[in-house]
């Protein structure tokens, strides 16, 4: 047995700086306490902060009768786990879309890495984004299908690669995120719908990070650049916005058939916990009626890039992910320490996960925290060097 190997290498991580840990964090709705300090949470995917929003917990309390619900399904959907409320839940999906069909995944990393590999054989291509999800890349690396990738965002680069292979293939999927988390940019999701149908492929997106934060009802980017109905395989996920747990694809019923027979990630996996999937039906049904605090976030992550580009920073994107662009690994490091003393709780991202010298604080915006809180921050960010 060797050990050393493992040693070995996590000392090359301390190296390159990029040694991670796992922390005992006290949560207090959108703040935090971490070894001693109390800081404003800025590092959570809960985007419209429903996770700690009392009135809507105290509704699904009276709604709902929780006594009767497990929190377990303790087996697969397919055996004996399949309880009413997956139904329930997939109905809504399915109408609030308009499309034919839903299914619910434990996770969207289960839904990433199960749907395209039961999608797609030798004969297929994928094709996706550069800077897709890792859930997306492990997905491809198990499925059979030829993989390419296309410069990010660049649907040039995307429309020259299909022209060279598109024929080579029976199946082609398109993949994307509409939302992507590193820099907080878009896809063109009407322009991939073009492509997608001038090359009979397929189009697949995943929302995770859109889903209740885009769109008039938080449907996601698909409903506010309105190509829902084009779109093949729209994906998202409940852990984030939605405060809950699982995630979806609204699809064809074809398709949905098709990964209940195949998917490995829906299939030999335990459902999710009746009273979760009570719970996220329960937010489902009220996200049409978050559109403030989606305007709210919006208008926050726009003041923030302001206020970033003002004092000579470099950030990018157009949503309530905002990047504050630090250059090398350590100084990202250093300026995280800083945000932290001053009670500012925002990681930084770092070198082989972003581009080398494009090492980065990544905001995360929630819609709960008042704006005086941002105003403080903002002023932090007026005051350094
Ligand atoms: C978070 C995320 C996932 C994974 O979703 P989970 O429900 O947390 O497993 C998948 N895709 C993208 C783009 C994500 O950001």
């Amino acid at each position: 047995m060797n050990l050393e190997r493992y040693t070995h290498k996590l000392e090359k991580i301390k190296e390159a700086g990029n040694y991670r840990k796992l922390r005992n964090i006290q949560h207090n709705g959108f703040l935090i306490h971490d070894a001693g300090r109390e800081m404003l949470n800025l590092s959570s995917n809960d985007y419209l902060g429903l996770s700690s929003y009392p009135k809507l917990l105290e509704e699904f309390y009276e709604q709902t009768d929780v006594k009767a619900l497990p929190y377990s399904a303790v087996s697969s959907r397919l055996l004996s786990g399949n309880h009413e409320y997956y139904g329930m839940l997939e109905t809504d999906l399915a109408d609030l879309y308009a499309k034919e069909a839903a299914l619910v995944f434990t996770s969207g990393y289960h839904a990433n890495i199960g749907i395209l590999p039961a999608l797609t054989s030798k004969r297929d291509l994928i094709i996706a984004d550069k800077l897709v999800h890792a859930s997306l890349i492990d997905g491809m690396r198990l499925s059979e299908a030829e993989m390419l990738r296309y410069h990010h965002l660049d649907t040039e680069h995307l429309r020259s690669l299909l022209k060279q292979h598109r024929e080579k293939y029976e199946n082609v999927f398109i993949v994307t995120e509409s939302v992507f988390s590193m820099d907080g940019d878009l896809a063109d999701l009407q322009e991939l719908c073009e492509i997608k149908k001038e090359f009979e492929a397929f189009l697949y997106v995943d929302e995770a990070h859109a889903v209740g934060v885009r769109g008039t009802n938080g449907l996601g980017c698909s409903e506010e650049q309105a190509c829902i109905e084009d779109i093949d395989f729209i994906v998202g996920t409940f852990g984030k916005a939605f405060a809950s747990m699982g995630a979806f694809v609204v699809c064809r019923e074809l398709f949905k058939a098709f990964l209940v027979n195949t998917q490995r990630s829906l299939i030999f996996t335990t459902a999710l916990p009746p009273i979760n999937v009570a719970w996220t039906r329960f937010v489902l049904n009220h996200m049409p009626d978050f559109y403030e605090l989606r305007i709210k976030l919006a208008h926050t992550a726009d003041q923030l890039r302001k206020v970033l580009v003002d004092n000579g920073f470099e950030t990018r994107g157009n949503s309530h992910i905002v990047p504050f662009l630090c250059g090398s690994n350590e100084s990202s490091v250093e300026m995280a320490e800083l945000l932290r003393d001053n009670g500012f709780f925002a990681l930084p991202v770092r070198y082989p996960t972003v581009p080398k010298n494009e090492a980065r604080i990544r905001f995360s915006l929630n819609a709960a925290i008042p704006a005086e809180d941002y105003e403080c921050l903002f002023e932090f960010l007026g005051c350094l060097e």
